[in-house]
């Protein structure tokens, strides 16, 4: 049954990413290319060589076969779901099979509602897992940021969130975050 439920639900998240991509188009942080004022930082594998981005939900079908210019694994990563997926790569890749937790970095998608939880929507915020790595962050934030990647990422949110699964590795990879920022 298990193996059914996801079947069924693994066309409706791949449209789902594939229009948040398109509500990102070929938007980036900065209207020039960011990497140049860090040495693309955040695509540097660390020390231990297993960093890598979380993939969303059935986002790893995208990345079944090895893709030329792009040298990456996927490692299993439950950290936002069960059976959740993360993808180290070597430092390259091309535009068109970047994960989207790639194109929105350095923001995350926070999910907002009213009291009731109707109402709900996007809007985008620094992800604080970039501070350690992004200049961005320092150099004001949002403010710093091409604003039309902002209110890109926030529709990206929109897109995802009418997605249940989207939905609810959003709303996890929130409450981990609001955690680390009681800690
Ligand atoms: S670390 Fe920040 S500034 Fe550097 S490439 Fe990544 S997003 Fe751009
Ligand atoms: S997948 Fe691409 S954008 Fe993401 S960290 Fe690797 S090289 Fe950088």
């Amino acid at each position: 049954m298990a193996i059914i439920m996801r079947l069924l639900a693994r066309r409706p998240a791949v449209r789902t990413l594939e229009a948040a991509c398109a509500a990102l188009g070929d938007l980036t942080p900065l209207k020039r290319d960011c990497g140049r004022l860090c040495a693309a930082a955040c695509c540097q594998p660390d020390e231990t060589g297993l960093n890598g981005m979380l993939l969303f939900p059935f986002e790893e079908s995208r990345y079944r076969r090895p893709i030329e210019g792009f040298p990456f694994r996927l490692v299993d990563d439950d950290t936002l779901f069960k059976g959740g997926k993360r993808l180290v790569c070597e430092g390259t890749c091309t535009r068109e099979h970047r994960p989207l937790a790639c194109r929105i970095f350095p923001l995350r998608i926070r999910v907002q509602s009213d009291a009731l939880g109707d109402q709900a929507h996007c809007v985008a915020e620094p992800d604080p897992r970039a501070w350690c790595v992004c200049p961005l962050l320092e150099q004001g934030g949002l403010r710093a940021m091409d604003q039309a990647f902002v209110a890109a990422v926030a529709r990206a949110g929109d897109v995802l969130i009418q997605n249940v699964s989207m939905l609810e590795a959003l709303c996890s990879e929130q409450r981990l975050i609001d955690e680390m920022r009681r800690l």
